[in-house]
């Protein structure tokens, strides 16, 4: 394919381009209009010459994944995404787990890592429960005062493993009186002196957990987290919509009337963490990779890094490409550098290395 995404006309082979667009055309002359801003086109790793993926492949020290929609759907690890990440680690690189999810303590994802086969330690898990409480240190968080905590106990733990005290999480009991009476003998009080709100994934969020939360935030000296603002959890193909935090975190601001600390993908604060804890990361050396482009690959734009979409997950090719040719400079920012259909299709190109 002879690829310029500049404008004017490009020399497609029709293979690709049939694919990208669903025509039965051979080879074909396609006229994409002229824009100021130019976007690099994706690289489909299946498409590199062995060359051009050694090439890559020693361009990069540092590998940040993502997690769901990358190694594993559900409980299940995608087939070869274990070997591709041990195959990093026999090449050399340092490989982080970066995850949006806040429903577990990093040592319950160490669990899982090992248990599909991926390994790791437990200072290269990066998970947004573990960011929030490492954020509440950064801050010099008063640790006579306590967190006002929405979600659940992977957030309690890593704040229990810092020493902040929290309420407990879990169901609160809802009642279906919404006068203030009943409201007020909801709320905690005496104020147990709460200096933090953090919002992650609760399934038992209520009108009750909501009034609570943003009570607490009608005092400006609250500090206000949230996890991430991930719109929905991937399930592609069930039919079923299953809200992410972000769901979350909007009542409790729209509540709130206050926007959030926001510490997840693609907020840069997940990369500083782990270039303050590990000096020698270089970002350009670094590549990120993800299911989803407005978080992991927004991530990886945001901090300088290389990025790859892998299409196991959220977005796909397809919706890369139509971003390419988009002329909202923000739907381009969501274009990444390289596209593999899985991770695990890395493996038979990176044994010749
Ligand atoms: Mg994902």
């Amino acid at each position: 394919m002879t690829l310029s995404r500049l404008g004017y006309n490009i020399f497609l082979k029709g293979n690709t381009y049939n694919r990208l667009h669903g025509l039965k055309k051979t080879n074909t002359f396609v006229t994409f209009p002229t824009r100021a801003c130019s976007t690099m086109p994706c690289r489909e790793v299946a498409q590199m010459s062995d060359d051009e993926v050694k090439k890559w492949v020693n361009s990069f020290d540092t590998v940040m994944t993502d997690c769901d929609g990358v190694l594993w759907v559900g409980g299940e690890a995608v087939p070869g995404s274990p070997d591709v990440i041990q195959r990093f680690r026999a090449l050399g690189k340092k490989v982080f787990y970066v995850t949006n999810n806040s429903t577990k303590h990093r040592k319950e994802y160490k669990i899982k890592f090992d248990k599909l086969g991926f390994g790791g330690e437990m200072d290269e898990i990066i998970g947004t429960a573990y960011l929030a409480a490492a954020y509440l240190e950064d801050i010099g968080f008063d640790k006579s005062k306590s967190v006002y905590v929405v979600g659940s106990t992977g957030i309690t733990q890593e704040l229990d493993d810092i020493g902040v005290k929290h309420n407990d999480v879990g169901p609160d009991p809802v009642s279906s009186d919404v006068s203030l009476d009943a409201i007020r003998s909801c709320l905690p009080h005496p104020e147990p002196g709460v200096g933090a709100v953090i919002v992650g994934h609760d399934i038992h969020i209520s009108f009750f957990k909501m009034t609570k939360a943003a009570s607490h935030l009608a005092k400006p000296e609250v500090i206000f987290v949230a996890t991430n603002t991930d719109e929905q959890f991937p399930v592609k193909g069930t039919g079923i919509i299953v809200p992410g935090t972000g769901a979350f975190v909007a009542a409790v601001e729209t509540a709130a009337c206050r926007k959030p600390t926001i510490l997840g993908k693609p907020s840069k604060y997940m990369f500083e963490i782990i270039k303050h804890r590990h000096p020698g990361v270089d970002p350009k050396r670094t590549l990120m990779i993800g299911d989803r482009a407005n978080t992991d690959i927004l991530l990886g734009k945001n901090c300088g890094l290389q990025t790859l979409l892998v299409g196991t997950g959220c977005h796909s090719l397809a919706d890369t490409r139509k971003w390419e040719l988009s002329e909202d400079a923000e739907e381009r920012r969501l274009v990444a550098d390289y596209y593999s259909d899985k991770l695990g299709d890395l493996l038979e190109r990176m044994s010749r290395l």
